[in-house]
């Protein structure tokens, strides 16, 4: 629909002979995906949204040519009685603060000159003129930022211990196979503003002295991987990759690797694993990959929304991304909302927003009026956070407090109607399918948990299988080799926690 919708007023534009006068771009996503495809028109940023390609004739005549907005197509809450309100006045974008996302749907992603009018590789130049490698992590370091993929370990000192790994050869990966049902956030990165991502890992790589770097990116997302090989070949032809960038003697490459998308090969030792060419299979740490990592060399690895956030630190300084957030987690998160929400899509909020501004001021609450029950934070390994906890302010450690992780920041939202057994079956379905095999607790031990749920939610429970998922999930959590058998057992920990007495019920009620 979007290319049609595109290519309509490609067309529409040429046959009024306005085309010395506007231009069509294609972007990224805006991130207000339940109301897509969307259209802006520049300069008054009138926003289109819902936009079939049979509608491009009347935007073209009325406003393109007459300068008169439809109302009938503009987002319902940009119209105000008495004007057109800009789009960061309405309720899904007032409260958010683009750092990461800053160029989606602004940019033409293919378009090299528009990134760099944006600031683009402005923080590079910077790094590879005036600041030392040292100076560079210190920077990442006082900023606070913590890994957005998922465990939070702070970016600073996995740079700086890569650094002061030793090694003839250091490797810089990017880790994009994001395989958390309902995450987006990572892909909209890649589609709208690759570049970012490429700028980021020729700073790290400069800062912890790597000369090649891989993407390890998702088969499935086809346009993500398009747009990366397009930035890398604008890149280098720019100077801005291979030897001698910007004339200095520091030499650094990027090249894309696909994933064959195992949920597995998102853990970092699989994901390198993968790379080498072998099967995607944890491996026990240590040794971490700062040491010995791949092909035994030492390896910087970091997620895609990590990179996302470098360009702005060094631009605007690690101060300034300090002040945003809450003592321990600093900057902004994206999370993917989805589930029983009105505004599904993506949203950038600053850490310790909490739950109910994002589902209710941004999300717009659960359609038809129903009522929140829960929501689920982490993707597959993570928790259940109920009605109750909706005022905590989220950050890593508050979640995890709660049974729950940050995770990658899928967030996926539960109404009256959802039993909370059936869900978290559905999560622990998910990863009996993706355990990978390697060690026999989460090969097992989630197996086992799994067909417990299933009597469960069959009506065929029996008294003492409550305990029998707790054991089970204690001694999943404490022996399992990597993090998707150690987390696996969240959702089930977490509806225990708080949604106890539906377990009960279907046992009781054999229902
Ligand atoms: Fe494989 Fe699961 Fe063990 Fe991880 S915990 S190594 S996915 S079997």
């Amino acid at each position: 629909n979007s290319e049609q919708i595109a290519k309509n007023f490609e067309e529409q534009i040429k046959m009024h002979g306005l085309d010395e006068e506007v231009i069509v771009e294609r972007t990224g996503c805006f991130g207000l995906c339940a109301l897509g495809p969307i259209v802006i028109i520049y300069p008054e940023a009138s926003f289109y949204s819902l936009v079939k390609p049979e509608d491009i004739e009347e935007i073209v005549k009325e406003h393109l040519v007459k300068g008169r907005v439809v109302k009938r197509l503009l987002y319902a809450e940009t119209v105000a009685e008495d004007r057109i309100k800009s789009i960061n006045e309405v309720n899904f974008y007032k409260k958010q603060h683009r750092v990461a996302l800053r160029n989606c749907g602004v940019i033409n992603p293919e378009n090299i000159d528009e990134y760099i009018a944006f600031d683009g590789y402005k923080a590079l130049s910077r790094c590879l003129t005036e600041l030392k490698p040292e100076e560079v992590i210190d920077i990442v370091k006082r900023s606070g930022l913590r890994g957005r993929g998922g465990a939070g370990f702070s970016t600073g000192m996995k740079w700086e211990f890569t650094a002061k790994a030793q090694g003839d050869i250091k490797y810089v990966c990017c880790n994009a196979d994001e395989g958390d049902p309902g995450a987006f956030m990572d892909r909209s990165v890649l589609e709208g503003d690759p570049h970012s991502v490429l700028e980021a890992m020729t700073i790290a790589g400069y800062a912890v002295g790597g000369s090649q770097g891989y993407i390890y990116v998702r088969a499935e997302y086809p346009i993500a991987v398009k747009r990366l090989g397009i930035a890398i070949n604008q890149a280098r032809a720019y100077g801005l990759l291979g030897k001698n960038i910007l004339g200095t003697d520091f030499s650094f490459d990027i090249e894309l690797r696909l994933g064959a998308g195992a949920f597995v090969c998102g853990e970092e030792t699989a994901l390198l694993a993968s790379i080498e060419g072998q099967r995607g299979m944890p491996r026990p740490r240590p040794p971490f990959p700062a040491v010995k990592g791949l092909f035994g060399k030492p390896t910087l690895l970091n997620n895609v929304e990590t990179y996302a956030n470098i360009c702005q630190i060094i631009n605007n300084g690690p101060e300034w991304f300090a002040s945003m957030g809450t003592e321990k987690s600093k900057g902004t998160k994206v999370f993917a909302l989805g589930g029983k929400i009105n505004h599904t899509g993506l949203v950038e909020v600053p850490m310790g927003t909490t739950m109910r501004e994002i589902i209710y001021e941004i999300g717009g609450g659960c359609p038809n009026g129903k009522a929140f029950k829960a929501a689920q934070t982490g993707g597959p390994s993570g928790g259940c956070i109920p009605g109750e906890k909706l005022d905590v302010p989220i950050d890593y450690d508050n979640l995890t407090a709660l049974g729950s992780m940050m995770g990658s920041g899928g967030l996926i939202v539960m109404d009256e109607d959802n039993c909370m057994v059936d869900i978290a079956k559905f999560f622990l379905e998910f990863t009996v399918d993706e355990s990978c095999g390697k060690c026999t607790p989460c090969r097992e031990g989630t197996k086992r948990m799994y067909e417990i749920l299933d009597r469960i939610t069959k009506g065929k429970g029996e008294e003492g299988d409550i305990a029998k998922l707790e054991t089970l999930a204690k001694n999943i959590k404490n022996s399992a080799l990597c993090a998707l058998g150690q987390t696996a057992p969240n959702p089930v920990l977490s509806t225990l926690r708080y949604f106890r007495d539906e377990y009960e019920a279907h046992i009781r009620e054999k229902r």
